[in-house]
């Protein structure tokens, strides 16, 4: 039997990170994964290779839409599927191949199999009981099901097959508008799909401030995809390999049906714990699956934690990974913490979106008094002249003290700008910190600093 001081179920983005980090803190660690591969959903069948599919399909578009006015004349590429999947998953190879690399510098022991806890201060993997003071339980998250639609991996997918279809397909129909479903159906429209979204609330993106989601809906229209809000799918049926999605209108209770070659199901992520013996150990879970967790990751038996999409938050890779250090830091007898309050959220479409901290709704919610600071990429030098002119960025300052509260962009490169702003938060920065920070010219980031300057005496280019 090995004795370990910690030992983690799991290697998605919270489990390596928290066995990397317990290692650099000088703890013995051990990180269980049944996979082939190291990485989780993340690497594996998540984060990367959806990246590289939206990477390849905008290549694709600014190919089509924006090289002949820039000179570059000539045939757009043709799309050959095989060989983007092919690119695809070297990509995730390298990754997945990258995170066993820094376990091997690291010595961290990947235990391969499926783990499970008979008791505290054990772990299971295939026939082999390893010892632990400390054990992780980061065993990520699955796609929910939806009643009614029985998913075949072939003609009705979750993300996981959608990554890997045997071919194109004419028609797609995407359950759900949220982050997974849009980025998805952005890849497949590129490459010349009909695609249909169907979703249940009036608007996509839940959650996202709502003048955002307006405008984040009509780009995406624009690029050819099209829209079923406030539709609550009954059912899909397969007939030779035809899928049927069955809907009824909200509001009037109408019925409808549209026929697709591939149904996406992307109604969101349930935390996955099957086989751990939870239960067994009386380990204390919420309604919605999740491990229950303190403020120190505990669960409720001593020496068992929890982090990740297995816990309550928002299922985000750069959530998980952060609770992976937090409570490597803690076990460590450091004070690792997360602040949830600054967590971006980032949409990789094109373009693409991001928001960090309070909306506009939450702040009307809790009566709290704002100001707003926005600037269009149309003033943006860069941003025109690299056909990105759509889109802007929104400050949300408290109107007192001028603090910022959140921020959400949609435009280029929306994803790395709002680090800024998130540093800026962190720090407790008022929107005139950004105003007087010089921004290189020309850059994406001075629509950023335009949209604090917009929260005061107002932005030189609007
Ligand atoms: P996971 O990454 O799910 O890893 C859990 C691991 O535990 C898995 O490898 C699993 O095999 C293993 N495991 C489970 N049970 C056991 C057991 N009993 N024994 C051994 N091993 C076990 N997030 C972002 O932040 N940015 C993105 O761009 C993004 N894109 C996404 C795109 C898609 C298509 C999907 C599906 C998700 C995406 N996510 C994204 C979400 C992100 O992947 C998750 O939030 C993240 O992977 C959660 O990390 P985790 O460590 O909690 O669990």
């Amino acid at each position: 039997m090995a004795s370990y001081d910690v030992i983690i179920i799991g290697s998605g983005p919270g489990g390596y990170v928290c066995a990397i980090r317990c290692a650099q803190l000088g703890l013995k660690v051990a990180c269980v994964e049944g996979r082939e591969t190291l990485g989780g959903t993340c690497l594996n069948v998540g984060c990367i290779p959806s990246k590289a599919l939206l990477h390849a399909t905008e290549m694709l578009h600014e190919a089509e839409h924006n090289f002949a006015e820039m000179g570059l004349k000539g045939k757009s590429p043709s799309v050959d599927w095989a060989q983007m999947l092919a690119y695809k998953d070297k990509t995730v190879g390298q990754n997945t191949g990258g995170i066993e690399f820094l376990f091997k510098k690291n010595k961290v022991d990947w235990l391969k199999g499926w783990g499970s806890i008979p008791e505290k201060g054990r772990v299971k993997v295939g026939d082999e009981v390893h010892e632990a003071k400390h054990i992780i339980v980061a065993t990520g998250s699955e796609p929910s099901p939806l009643k009614g639609v029985e998913v075949d991996e072939e003609t009705v997918v979750t993300s996981t097959g959608a990554l890997k279809l045997n071919k194109v397909p004419k028609q797609m129909v995407v359950i759900g508008a949220g982050v997974i479903g849009l980025e998805l159906g952005s890849v497949y429209a590129r490459l010349g799909s009909e695609v249909t979204v169907v979703e249940y609330l009036d608007a996509i993106t839940p959650g996202q401030d709502a003048e955002i989601a307006r405008q984040f809906q009509k780009m995406l229209t624009k690029q050819g995809l099209k829209f079923v809000l406030g539709a609550a799918v009954q059912g899909v049926s397969v007939k030779n390999k035809k899928a049927t999605v069955s809907y009824k209108m909200r509001k009037d209770d109408a019925e409808a049906e549209i026929t697709a070659d591939t149904v996406l199901l992307a109604t969101g992520r349930r935390p996955y714990t099957d086989g751990l013996g939870l239960d067994a150990l009386g380990i204390a879970m919420s309604d919605r699956g999740q491990i229950e967790v303190n403020d120190r990751y505990k669960t409720s038996v001593d020496g068992i934690y929890a982090i990740g999409d297995a816990i309550k938050g928002p299922m985000l890779a750069h959530k998980a990974e952060d609770e992976g250090m937090a409570i490597a830091e803690i076990l460590a007898g450091q004070h690792g913490h997360v602040n949830y309050g600054v967590i971006p959220g980032v949409i990789y479409t094109h373009p693409e979106v991001a928001s960090v901290g309070e909306t506009e709704e939450t702040l009307k919610e809790a009566g709290r008094a704002y100001k707003v600071g926005k600037f269009p990429f149309m003033g943006n030098a860069r941003a025109k002249a690299n056909f990105m002119g759509d889109g802007f960025v929104k400050i949300l300052a408290d109107k007192e003290t001028d603090r910022i509260l959140g921020a959400h962009i949609i435009g280029p490169m929306a994803g790395d700008l709002i680090h800024e702003i998130c540093v800026a938060m962190e720090f407790g920065a008022a929107a005139e910190d950004l105003a007087r920070t010089c921004h290189a010219h020309p850059t994406y980031s001075e629509a950023v600093r335009e949209a604090a300057l917009a929260c005061g005496d107002g932005a030189i280019h609007a």
